[in-house]
């Protein structure tokens, strides 16, 4: 079996990558070991030193790894440059503060002295998705290394050059052979390594039903997860909300990586007396995209990153139409490459608000009051961001608690952060990524008790 590697724009086949046979797994997982061992007795500070190194090849490498990014899975150049200088700016703002976020907390008690400390447990199994092919990756396993555990990574099948190619950044920076590794394995072939005693821990991103089978098999051998899954998040604009600002960012934040991002917002919430002015703003904003090669500086749109994807969202825009939506811009899929779309009528029990749509498709639902935005909202399975734009920011403390979801962000897009907890609620999954929080997810935190 192998793993084909496909430029997404025209459908070349650029490379294909053996998978790992069972007897090279096992190699993996004792290397993994063995690295574990070595990055506990290393200590943070060399850890760190590591670290920062990881931060400079990112930095001077960029252009290979961007090229790389865009060419596996079709986002503009642009844009997996950007991704590429993130994953570095995250490693170094770890590498200085890792020191703290592994202090033991002293807790007081009936002791001498009492304390949780935060020790590492082995080896953690990342499962990952395509969309953002580094970023994903790398905020997990910064701060995991950094911690003291070891990674292997399972990467989604269409991105196995990105998957190789972040493994040599953690060799080449000085973290010891093993520290992180990537395996070439089907999703079918991963019990072995989820069962495997050396794991510890499984995080997955990707799709609900991708995390439900995983939590499962995590489940039957007992190993912790977190599970980054999908979302529909609400981008509800309320009638007091500085309105050109809230079109623009919409737009970017429903469109940017051709709409497949699990924060994107996928449903704008707009209150019905400001609706018709919002929905002519984004009409002439999608409108005006430049959709094409993905290495030219002046596209806004690339392709999605597979044409059974690209297809799948035609259905769901088809059916959203056949239910009674209007078609206002876009709506033409060729293979991998799908028009900036946008979509006005958009209601509950329609495709588009009631599943993930994972592309660049835009739908404007009206809803009558504030209230009935935070209904609206509400009513998804789903629970991973959400944007509110308001001036009133008393009202925005008052309506934030009301949604449903793992974060509100006040007139501003969602965007994960390093210094910010990430992660979802609902069917959007458990767990933290990032921030202190995601950091200790896969810790032993051991309690000393010292009489
Ligand atoms: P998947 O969720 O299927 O894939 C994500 C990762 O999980 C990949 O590494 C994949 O490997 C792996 N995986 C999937 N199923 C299993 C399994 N049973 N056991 C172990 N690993 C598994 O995403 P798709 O690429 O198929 O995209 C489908 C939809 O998922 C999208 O349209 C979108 O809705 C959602 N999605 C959400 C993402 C997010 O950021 N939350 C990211 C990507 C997708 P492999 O590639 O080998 O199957």
């Amino acid at each position: 079996m192998s793993f084909e590697s496909i430029y997404p724009y025209n459908g070349e086949t650029i490379a294909s990558y053996p998978a790992h046979t069972p007897e090279q797994l096992q190699d993996k997982l004792k290397a993994g070991h063995r690295a574990f061992q070595a990055l506990r007795q290393a200590g943070v500070p060399k850890r760190a030193e590591w670290m920062r190194r990881v931060a400079e090849l990112l930095q001077s490498q960029v252009d290979r790894h961007a090229e790389l990014i865009t060419r596996e899975m079709g986002k503009t150049l642009k844009e997996a440059k950007a991704e590429v200088l993130k994953c570095a700016t995250t490693a170094e703002y770890y590498a200085n503060n890792i020191e703290s976020m592994l202090e033991p907390r002293i807790i007081a008690s009936d002791a001498r002295k009492s304390y949780a400390a935060f020790e590492p447990k082995g080896i953690i199994l990342a499962i990952m998705p395509w969309n953002f092919p580094y970023w994903q990756v790398f905020r997990f396993a910064i701060p995991n290394l950094l911690a003291g555990n070891a990674a292997v990574l399972k990467h989604a099948s269409n991105v196995s050059g990105c998957s190789l190619a972040i493994a040599g950044v953690f060799l080449e920076a000085g973290f010891p052979e093993g520290a992180f590794q990537a395996l070439l394995v089907a999703s079918k072939d991963i019990e072995p390594i989820i069962a495997d005693p050396r794991v510890q821990g499984v995080t997955l991103t990707g799709s609900t039903p991708a995390g439900m089978s995983v939590a499962s098999l995590a489940g039957k051998h007992l190993k912790k997860t977190v599970l980054e899954l999908g979302g529909s998040d609400p981008f509800i604009v309320l009638k007091d909300a500085d309105l050109k600002t809230a079109a623009a960012t919409a737009v970017k934040a429903r469109m940017q990586n051709a709409g497949q991002s699990c924060i994107a917002a996928k449903r704008w919430i707009v209150e019905k007396s400001i609706a018709e002015d919002f929905t002519q703003q984004v009409q002439s904003l999608i409108t005006s995209m430049r959709q094409g090669d993905p290495f030219l500086p002046e596209t806004d749109l690339g392709p999605m990153a597979r044409t059974d994807l690209a297809k799948e969202l035609n259905s769901q825009l088809q059916s959203t139409i056949w239910q009674g939506a209007e078609l206002l811009a876009g709506g033409e899929q060729h293979n991998a490459n799908f028009a900036a779309t946008l979509l006005a009528g958009v209601k509950p029990g329609m495709t588009a608000f009631d599943e993930e749509t994972f592309g660049p498709l835009a739908v404007v639902i009206s809803a009558n009051d504030e209230q009935d935005a935070i209904r609206l909202a509400n009513n998804t399975p789903f629970g991973l961001g959400s944007s509110l734009w308001t001036k009133d920011l008393e009202k925005a403390a008052r309506l934030a608690p009301l949604i449903e979801s793992g974060n509100v962000f006040v007139n501003a897009m969602v965007r994960s952060d390093a210094r910010l907890p990430f992660g979802g609620i609902k069917q959007s999954g458990y767990g933290r990524e990032l921030s202190i929080e995601g950091v200790h997810e896969f810790l032993n935190i051991k309690t000393v008790y010292i009489q």
